[in-house]
């Protein structure tokens, strides 16, 4: 079994850009890459788990987000990182239509996602972690035993001023990645 860290995408690894619906305006912080190759380095298994509500929401299919998941993961090659694997909930409780329109069990705050990348990659989540800039993304972490830290970019400012029940609060993912690294 691995550990694993769960990074949330919009506000987390790349800049929140409301629905991100098209690749030119994938903006990666500019740490991002450097952060995942000491995640890499470390042991880690790094896994992006991302909510979609944009394909509920007919703004973009899954072939696209697929599409941006793939491009993500050139930028990180090119400069040594790998994530191991990308999630995502394409569904919305009440937004869009067919089967998208569903209470997944997969849409954080609930874990699916987190449970199935676990079940894929043998991942042990109570030895793995959480960083989002949602409470949201803390919380499906905390459900499955994995403590999260939220990071101050996209939303995270914001959250922070509320109830969010994150192990730990960083100005960004470089900061997040320091501080799963100093714990053992
Ligand atoms: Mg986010
Ligand atoms: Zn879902």
């Amino acid at each position: 079994m691995k550990r694993g860290v769960f990074l949330d995408r919009d506000g987390t690894l790349i800049e929140e850009v409301g629905y991100l619906d098209r690749i030119d305006r994938v903006r990666f912080f500019p740490y991002s890459v450097d952060a995942v190759r000491l995640l890499n380095r470390a042991g880690f298994a790094v896994i992006v788990a991302t909510n979609q509500a944009g394909i509920a929401r007919g703004f973009f299919d899954e072939a696209f987000v697929e599409a941006t998941h793939r491009s993500l993961s050139d930028t990180l090659a090119a400069g040594g990182a790998r994530v191991d694997a990308f999630y995502f909930c394409p569904h919305h409780p009440d937004a869009g239509v067919g089967p998208y329109r569903q209470a997944c069990d997969c849409r954080k705050p609930r874990p699916g996602l987190l449970r199935r990348a676990a079940a894929e990659l043998y991942i042990a989540l109570r030895q793995s972690y959480v960083v989002g800039d949602r409470a949201r993304d803390i919380a499906a972490g905390t459900t499955v035993g994995a403590p999260g830290v939220l990071v101050r970019t996209g939303y995270g400012a914001r959250v922070e001023q509320s109830e969010h029940g994150a192990a730990a609060v960083t100005d960004n993912l470089m900061g997040a990645v320091a501080w799963i690294l100093r714990q053992s």
